[in-house]
């Protein structure tokens, strides 16, 4: 070959040369822009997936939020997740625990109506060819179920099964605080019906107490007026043999009067039908008419009765006959639950009210029964307390016109030590 053909052809191989290696190294980078491409791709797909997952748990709270049952919670999430599914809503079935645990029964959805509690908390997605079952647990025990369809063209069925296993735990709480709230709300509206049957029985007895003793009033006054008739009449004949029982009979029926005539105090306080007449009241007074009813009281067990006013106001405005009836009440009570001790009453001021405390260096009262002694007919189940007699009224009446007057009784004692019993009133009246 003549050397200038040569040349030629050789120029020419350098020439193909170079485009054989521009030729590769643009395969490398369409090959390199492929492999970009689909991670673009992937990336696109992860986020849309994301982007659905968000979603899923958006909705997924808006409903858990909202719903106002278990059954409204369960077919809620229910729609939510065949919706993210892509599945048709036929798909699927929601289901809750009968009040027999090993039962669940459909409250949405398609399907058969009971299915029998399985599942673990543990791994709460079970499926079954195209069937998902969510189970949801609560407290160790399968309180719900969801029946899902997962096709098997779905993309991303692994993604979707882990999303479900998530969902279960949420669900689980969510569940769990409806079926509380449903509880709570069941045991509330027992408690409000069974209060309401307990006012009514109290009503009832309040009434029956007001007649029965309004009805016994006047043969009992019939009773004491005869009785004193009677006793007047062998006294002033001379015939003293009669005399004694007649006295007997007279006590005893006051003293039933006096109970009688507690039990109508009690059952006006309890009808709210109590009317005081409030006037001004003078503390020396009231401290005089005290102490001539007490101190025969006092003497009978050998206590110290003391009265200590030197703090009181000179007077207060109250109905002076509930007053008086309350400090009677506490003082006779004091007397009557110490023996050979000290009985005081104290009669202060403090911050524009009048102070009454009554204390004693008695029996007391143990913690327990303190909390009761203001109910009617509550008396201490102490025998040194059973054998003094009483009816288990005077404290509550006390209670209730304190109440009434504007004031709150209280209690405080140590058993063996004494009592003391306290109450203020507004000096202005109420
Ligand atoms: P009672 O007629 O039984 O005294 P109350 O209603 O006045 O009825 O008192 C109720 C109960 O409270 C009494 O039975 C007694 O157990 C207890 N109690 C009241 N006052 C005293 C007190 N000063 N010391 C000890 N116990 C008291």
């Amino acid at each position: 070959m003549p050397p200038l053909a040569l040349k030629h052809l050789e120029r020419e191989l350098v020439a193909l040369r170079a485009e054989r290696d521009a030729l590769a190294e643009a395969n490398v980078r369409a090959a390199e822009l492929m492999a970009e491409l689909a991670e673009a791709r992937a990336l696109e797909v992860e986020l849309r997936r994301r982007s659905e997952e968000q979603g899923l748990q958006l909705d997924l709270a808006a409903v858990i939020s909202a719903a106002r049952s278990p059954e409204d919670l369960l077919s809620g999430a229910l729609e939510v997740l065949v919706r993210a599914s892509g599945v048709d809503v036929r798909g699927g079935a929601a289901y809750l625990h009968d009040p027999d645990p090993r039962v669940l029964r459909r409250v949405a959805g398609e399907g058969p109506d009971a299915i029998a509690a399985a599942g673990s908390a543990d791994s709460p997605v079970q499926l079954d060819g195209e069937r998902a079952t969510l189970w949801i647990f609560g407290h160790g025990r399968c309180t719900g179920a969801l029946h899902l369809r997962v096709p098997g063209s779905l993309g991303w069925r692994d993604r979707w099964l882990r999303v479900l296993d998530g969902v279960a735990a949420q669900l689980a709480v969510a569940l769990d605080r409806a079926l509380f709230a449903r509880e709570n709300l069941t045991i509330t509206t027992e408690l409000i019906k069974a209060r309401d049957r307990a006012e009514q029985a109290n009503s009832a007895k309040t009434r029956f107490l007001a007649n029965v003793s309004h009805e016994l009033r006047t043969p009992i006054n019939a009773i004491v007026g005869y009785t004193e008739l009677l006793e007047e009449l062998c006294e002033e004949s001379g015939d003293r043999e009669y005399l004694e029982d007649l006295r007997k009979i007279r006590t005893a029926s006051s003293h039933l009067l006096g109970l009688i005539g507690g039990l109508l105090d009690l059952t006006q306080i309890e009808m709210g039908r109590l009317s005081l007449r409030p006037t001004r009241l003078s503390i020396s007074t009231l401290v005089g008419e005290l102490r001539d009813i007490v101190t025969p009281l006092a003497v009978t067990r050998g206590n110290h009765l003391a009265i200590v006013a030197d703090e009181a106001p000179e007077d207060l405005i109250v109905d002076p006959r509930a007053l008086r009836q309350c400090l009677v009440n506490l003082l006779d009570n004091a007397c009557k639950y110490t023996d050979r001790g000290r009985v005081t009453l104290r009669i202060g001021a403090a911050d524009e009210r009048v102070t009454f405390t009554v204390e004693d260096t008695g029996i007391g009262i143990a913690p327990e029964q303190q909390r009761l002694i203001f109910d009617v007919f509550v008396r201490a189940e102490d025998p040194a307390v059973l054998r003094r007699g009483g009816s288990g009224i005077g404290l509550a009446i006390t209670h209730g016109l304190v109440a009434a007057m504007g004031g709150e009784l209280t209690v405080s004692s140590t058993p063996g030590q004494g009592s003391t019993f306290a109450f203020s009133l507004p000096r202005a009246g109420t």
